[in-house]
């Protein structure tokens, strides 16, 4: 295997990366200057230094003193608790500055083929939510997922593993301003609003 070979392996690693996609991003720096790659180099070092994962939420933030982000640490207003896919659709909605509870970043969806890996931290979910409810910090369960065959899957099979051990808590779902096919992390704030304001029960 030679090194365009062994670098285009890497990229197909990549979420949606395909082989084609992946010798692109090859080719597209052998075009680059060392100045470039070594600052794309120095840049994935850096990152994995000065970033945290929250141990509440799992998102990723700035590196502090705390195990806990800032988000978690102020969002303490209601006993909420949002369930969403990924990083960039808790800050999507974190922005709008409409909700003021507490978020899980599940990190993937539940694989509704049993052959195909799932990334969704079901575990952490689950133990977070315990750990929440002896403590009576939470109430609600609000999913915050995009509308997906995959989304679906998740959140339905979510609610039956988390309904089961806590009937009593309400369970809702981001309304339906939110279309078919919508990613959370490109909805803009009067769609969100309206979709938080709107949520319907899940059952
Ligand atoms: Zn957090």
């Amino acid at each position: 295997m030679n090194s365009i070979d062994k670098l285009a392996e890497l990229f197909q690693k990549f979420p949606g990366i395909g082989k084609r996609q992946a010798r692109r991003f090859v080719y597209f720096l052998l075009h680059k200057d060392n100045g470039y790659i070594q600052q794309l180099v120095n840049e994935i070092v850096n990152v994995k230094k000065d970033i945290n994962q929250c141990h509440e939420c799992y998102r990723f933030y700035p590196r502090d003193a705390q195990s806990v982000c800032p988000i978690c640490t102020n969002n303490t207003e209601t006993k909420q608790l949002m369930i969403v896919e990924k990083d960039a659709d808790l800050e999507n909605i974190h922005k709008t500055k409409l909700y003021e509870g507490k978020y899980f970043v599940l990190g993937g969806f539940i694989a509704s083929h049993e052959k195909k890996r799932s990334y969704a931290r079901t575990e952490q979910l689950l133990a977070r939510i315990k750990r929440d409810r002896e403590s009576k910090i939470i109430n609600e369960v609000i999913f915050g997922l995009s509308i997906s065959p995959e989304a679906e899957h998740t959140r339905l099979r979510l609610y039956s593993m988390i309904h089961d051990q806590y009937p009593d808590l309400v369970f809702t779902t981001l309304g339906r301003g939110l279309s078919s096919g919508t990613e959370l992390e490109y909805s803009d704030t009067e769609t969100l609003k309206y979709a938080l304001e709107s949520r319907i029960a899940q059952n």
